[in-house]
């Protein structure tokens, strides 16, 4: 098993008392891989999955040449440039109902949007640029339409062979209904992550509590709850513990036996009363990193052994102030499970805005503002903060509907230039 030392030997840049954000995605990437196992599920259970084994069409899509539109069947090779062609329409052709009798040159067949197209008939031509002659016969106006036009070619969007869906994809509203369109019932994906979390401080109150002097409420509990169930992990809520060793080392023992990863938030500073630091060491194998970041300084990460065996869980200790954990949790923590997950596609996209505000930020540190963005007079997008940027003010992440990521090296920001956005929207 590859120690956290020698991973630490690999990642350029690494520095604990001084890590740079791009170090702890290179170490993260390099300690975790994707749990094994999968299931195989129906589609309506297989929103938000990830698929275990490519999915290879057993057929083609569409299954035979169809049209795309309300009108009429013909050959193509009849349109003559610049003139008129008039056809004579003798049968129709409905989606669902084909129609298989032979088409002579001048003939045409009515057809549905979605019906098979007779055979031998290529091309197409919707019915509202079409006029009825006064025997009946219909009349398509010179240079209308191409030969070949309005026909969907068997195929087109899948051929029998191809890989459908590759193994790691997201499985999203989108690749349901391609995987309903070949036929499909079920879907194998990888099985589900199983995380824990719990909080731990003297301070901590259980919401519902009466309120009590120097104690705040357990908001991070709550926050990871959502930010987790968005993932679509099997959540595992471990309540909060006080800063006492003995609890403390049955909770971590609690959750390593329970859980592929266990997240725990608060008591990895290094202030006296924390003892989650000796803790996790005595446990596991546990880094403890001062990060070049904002908010969200102190984070651990590393493993926690399961029982007495080989095998062991992922331990990500995040800070304790709320804005602090969210932030880690969706930069680091959210990447890392969903390659836990086995997802192939781990990055957070960004947007770029222009910010309207003056932004403080010294270089060699990598800053995320809480920001809301909006669409300027101009129709583009533009970004402002939300004023106090304080780690506790976990209000500005409900204001907020994404993250001003300015880079390690970047200084203060001027009005009217560019910054990046992580956007919230589907994460929070
Ligand atoms: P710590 O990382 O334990 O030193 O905590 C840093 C700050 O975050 C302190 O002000 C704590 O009271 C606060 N904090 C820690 N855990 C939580 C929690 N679960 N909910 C709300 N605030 C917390
Ligand atoms: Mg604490």
């Amino acid at each position: 098993m590859t120690s956290l030392n020698s991973i630490a030997d690999s990642i350029p840049g690494y520095d604990r008392n001084d890590m740079p954000v791009d170090a702890v995605h290179d170490f993260l990437a390099e300690m975790l891989a994707p749990v094994s196992g999968s299931e195989t599920v129906a589609l309506f259970d297989a929103l938000g999955r990830i698929v275990a084994r490519d999915v290879i069409s057993p057929v083609n899509v569409p299954p035979h040449d169809n049209s795309a539109m309300d009108g009429y069947a013909f050959h193509g090779e009849s349109l003559r440039a610049g003139q008129p062609l008039q056809l004579e329409c003798i049968a129709t052709a409905l989606a669902g109902h084909a129609w298989s009798g032979s088409v002579a040159a001048h003939q045409c067949v009515r057809i549905m949007t979605g019906a098979v197209m007779p055979p031998g008939l290529d091309t197409v031509v919707p019915q509202e640029l079409t006029r009825t002659a006064a025997d009946g016969g219909i009349v398509i106006p010179a240079d209308a339409i191409r030969a070949g036009g309005n026909r969907r070619s068997r195929g087109e969007d899948l051929t029998q062979g191809s890989v459908a869906l590759a193994r790691g994809e997201p499985i999203t509203p989108a690749a349901l209904g391609l995987l309903a369109s070949l036929g499909l019932a079920r879907i194998e994906v990888s099985r589900r992550l199983r995380v824990a979390y719990f909080s731990t401080g003297d301070e901590i109150l259980e919401p519902g509590e009466p309120p009590r002097e120097g104690a705040v409420y357990d908001s991070n509990r709550y926050a990871l709850f959502g930010l987790l169930a968005r993932l679509g992990v099997q959540v595992i809520d471990l309540g909060a513990v006080r800063d006492e060793p003995l609890q403390l080392e049955a909770m971590l023992r609690r959750a390593a036996d329970s859980a592929d990863a266990v997240i725990t938030s608060g008591g990895v500073s290094g202030g006296d009363a924390d003892h989650t630091r000796a803790l996790m060491k005595q446990l596991g194998e546990v880094a403890f990193w001062r990060i070049a970041m904002r908010p969200g300084r102190p984070m651990a990460v590393g493993w926690l052994a399961r029982g007495a065996g080989a095998e062991r869980c992922a331990l990500f200790g995040l800070p304790g102030n709320p804005v602090a954990a969210m932030v880690t949790f969706l930069v680091f923590v959210r990447p890392a499970l969903l390659r836990m997950m086995g997802c192939g596609r781990t990055e957070t996209p960004c947007l770029q805005a222009v910010c309207t505000e003056p932004l403080r930020k010294r270089p060699g540190r990598t800053e995320f503002q809480r920001g809301v963005v909006s669409r300027s007079q101009d129709g583009s997008l533009q970004v402002r903060t939300t004023g106090n940027q304080g780690s506790g003010m976990l209000s500005s992440m409900v204001h907020a509907n994404g993250l001003i990521v300015l880079p390690h090296d970047r200084g203060a920001v001027q009005p009217g230039e560019r910054v990046e956005v992580m956007m919230f929207d589907g994460l929070i």
